[in-house]
């Protein structure tokens, strides 16, 4: 229900926890968090508040200075920690909002394929779909692409690569979902008030858009593939 990502400079974790307490007003029954750690992906997730989620990472805590975080809302699955998002498959880490409405059918397709389902979200699909176009060869931005050109239904997305400690693929497809420009670093969140801790310079993307977001700005691309111009705008600032 809230995504809060950070491809920063120093540990995103509690910066990210910080940032999704500001979208708490969404409502959601569970949370969870990713960096890359070593090289490798990471997550913390907690069934409840954001207090269980804090407590978690209190005792194992994350050090990664690039991570994704999710409040979730959930409509396929319960609400559980292994429903809870971030959802992982073969080095790509998934956070998500909203519904994937034929992911009945990508999932069969995926699990005759040889991919094992560890949740009972529809967001799940989403990783593996994106871990397969790696795995066939594709580069992480090509494969992001590929995958969301399967995807019907609303969603906002971020995607990590476990290789790619400097860069987020966001996408939005009705909930919106929001790019903050800082300085060598740079950020996703649902809206810009979860972001006004870090920046009130703003990107808002639009239906259809998807985006490539590295420390040092944004590229925004349409469905296609083609290249879009997003104003770059001064939310308000309520920090
Ligand atoms: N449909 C997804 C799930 O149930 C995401 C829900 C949300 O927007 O939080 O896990």
């Amino acid at each position: 229900c809230g995504i809060v990502a950070i491809v920063g400079r120093t540990p995103v974790a509690p910066l990210i926890v910080d940032a999704l307490k500001r979208l708490e007003y969404r409502g959601y029954d569970s949370a969870g968090v990713a960096t890359i750690e070593d090289g490798k992906l990471a997550r913390r997730r907690a069934e409840g508040k954001l207090v269980n989620l804090e407590s978690r990472l209190k005792h194992e805590p994350l050090s990664g200075t690039i991570g994704i975080g999710h409040t979730r809302w959930a409509t396929h699955g319960v609400p559980n920690e292994t429903n809870a998002h971030p959802h992982f498959s073969g080095g790509v880490a998934v956070v998500h909002n909203g519904i994937i409405e034929n992911f009945a059918e990508l999932r069969d397709e995926l699990a005759a394929d040889g991919y094992e389902f560890t949740s009972q979200t529809d967001t799940e699909v989403v990783a593996h779909l994106v871990a397969r176009e790696l795995a066939r060869g594709a580069a992480p931005i090509e494969a992001a692409h590929a995958a969301l050109k399967r995807l019907q239904g609303a969603f906002a997305l971020a995607v990590m690569f476990k290789d790619e400690e400097g860069l987020i693929v966001g996408a939005r497809n009705g909930p919106p979902l929001a790019v903050g420009h800082g300085e060598g670093e740079m950020f996703l969140g649902s809206d810009a008030i979860a972001l006004a801790p870090f920046t009130n310079s703003i990107t808002y993307l639009e239906d259809g858009d998807w985006a490539v977001v590295r420390h040092g700005g944004v590229s925004i691309f349409d469905i296609d593939g083609n290249a879009v111009e997003r104003r770059r705008q001064q939310s308000l600032g309520t920090s």
